[in-house]
């Protein structure tokens, strides 16, 4: 941990989003002893998993004047880690068996989400610090200090400085459409996954899902439940790639990368098979964007890469009185809320300081030819889900706060192979009761659960 240098000091600090990222560091920025206004547009807390019906009105999401919806929830979304290791380690994520509309699963709807979300912010009086219906639309340095313009509920815009802002405001929201050779005559349908909700208005069709990740894995399920066909389109595969994969319906199956598409509404994947779908679903993740911020050209976004951001936390020239929590895409995600908000608050009192600017690009660009070198491309410098515990023990480290536990580390490397195996399985079979047990002692040992472990061991496996 690099010594702390001023005197420990409160700050004024602007957060930005009521997402879980946004509450989690509110909390961590206010046990600090800093003072926090939260910004947050919508009405709720909770941000993507404030699940709603409805999509946006271009269902590709392109045309810059569509309606906008932040949620990329579909209905039939289960967690895609288990609830002990996806829950903040302050407020454990804990079945609730005494009430019906909850879901105990160990791998629970997005329902059981938001409500754990929302008992966040009830349990820590997050609410206080919110600003309900306040969108920042923009975010400037001003000598020392930060200017932050909001437009509040009645249309007006308001000005005010604050010491520091930190960005929450997510990274799934802005989807990202691959160009497919051919696409401008090909006839059928487009939508991204961010505006996919349900299967229904799929019945009978035959649909191409672009992508076979966690999203592409589930909704290519989902959609085969009432389509006549279902065929996946991975990048991942083998160019000669062509599987059928097990389902009740007998109609999924896997191949390679799509090679073009026509006029008459075939598609050719290149493995040589052709199908004529009516639909093509992308599941092809999504973009960074922060339209707000203002900083004369020093932060920018290529290819998915936010550049420049000292441990994809702070922008070394602008830090630290601009910082980001949630940049990584990984698989404890709110436990890396956590831990990278404790480092931002103790950045921000002086308790820890942070290297010399110089210092932090010389080690930004040691980790982008660390990714040259393995072949990684730029698209995924935030994606670190196989150094995770790597990652987010030296944040702790660096702050001083408790490293990741290790069945929690296990639980997550474990659930992703799962994942990748059976991923029409993994949530509901396990082969890790042993790492549960020891979360649930861990819970116990730190007096974070109120009934015996054994009341959660019995009715969890
Ligand atoms: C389909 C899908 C499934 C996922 N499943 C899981 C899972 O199972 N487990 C898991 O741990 N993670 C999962 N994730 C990752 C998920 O992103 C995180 O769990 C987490 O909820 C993200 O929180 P966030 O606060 O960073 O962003 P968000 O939840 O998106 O919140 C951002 C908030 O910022 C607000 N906002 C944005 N711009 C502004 C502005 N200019 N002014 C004011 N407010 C603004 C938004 O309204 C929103 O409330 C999933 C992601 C996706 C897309």
């Amino acid at each position: 941990m690099a010594p702390a240098q001023t005197l420990i000091s409160s700050k004024n600090v602007a957060v930005i989003g009521a997402g879980a990222a946004g509450l989690i560091t509110s909390r961590e920025l206010r046990r600090e002893g800093h003072s926090v206004v939260v910004f947050e547009r919508e009405k709720h807390v909770g941000g993507l998993w404030v699940y709603t019906p409805k999509s946006e009105s271009d269902l590709l999401s392109l045309d810059p004047t569509r309606s906008k919806v932040h949620s990329s929830i579909y209905d039939s979304l289960r967690t895609n880690v288990p609830r002990e290791s996806m829950g903040v380690r302050a407020f454990p994520f804990l079945p609730r068996f005494d009430d019906e509309s909850r879901d105990p699963r160990r791998y629970p709807n997005h329902r059981e989400v938001l409500a754990y979300v929302q008992e966040f912010a009830r349990e820590f009086k997050i609410e206080e610090m919110i600003r309900f219906e306040t969108e920042v639309v923009r975010v400037e340095p001003v000598i020392e200090k930060w200017r932050v313009q909001s437009k509040n509920p009645g249309g007006d815009f308001d000005d005010e400085i604050f010491d520091a802002v930190v960005v929450c405001t997510g990274h799934y929201t802005e989807p990202n459409v691959p160009h497919i050779p051919g696409i401008k005559s090909w006839p059928g349908k487009q939508i991204h996954s961010h505006n996919y909700r349900v299967p229904d208005p799929f019945k009978n069709e035959v649909v191409v899902v672009i992508g076979n990740f966690a999203s592409g894995a589930d909704i290519s399920r989902d959609i085969a439940k009432v389509a006549k066909e279902v065929h996946i389109a991975s990048r991942a595969k083998e160019p000669h790639t062509y599987e059928k994969i097990p389902v009740p319906q007998n109609n999924l199956w896997m191949h390679s990368e799509i090679d073009t598409t026509r006029e008459d509404g075939s598609i050719v994947f290149k493995n040589g098979k052709e199908v004529f779908a009516d639909s093509i679903v992308y599941c092809t993740g999504y973009k960074y964007n922060f339209p707000f911020l203002e900083t004369n050209g020093y932060l920018r976004i290529d290819e998915k890469r936010v550049e420049h951001l000292y441990k994809h936390v702070f922008p070394p020239a602008l830090s630290p009185g601009l910082s980001f929590v949630g940049v990584p895409a990984m698989g404890i995600v709110f436990v890396m809320f956590e831990i990278q908000s404790k480092w931002v608050a103790a950045v921000l009192s002086g308790r820890v300081t942070l290297p010399p600017p110089d210092n932090m690009m010389d080690d930004i660009n040691e980790w982008y030819a660390s990714l040259d070198v393995i072949g990684i491309p730029k698209r995924h410098t935030h994606t670190i889900g196989r150094i995770q515990s790597e990652y987010l023990n030296w944040v702790a480290k660096e702050c001083g706060c408790e490293l990741v536990e290790r069945w929690r580390a296990q639980e997550v490397d474990g659930g992703y192979v799962r994942l990748v195996t059976h991923p029409e399985t993994y949530r509901d079979e396990w082969d890790d009761d042993e790492l549960i047990e020891e979360a649930y002692h861990d819970f116990s040992r730190k007096k974070l659960i109120s009934f015996d472990s054994s009341y959660y061991l019995e009715n969890v496996r």
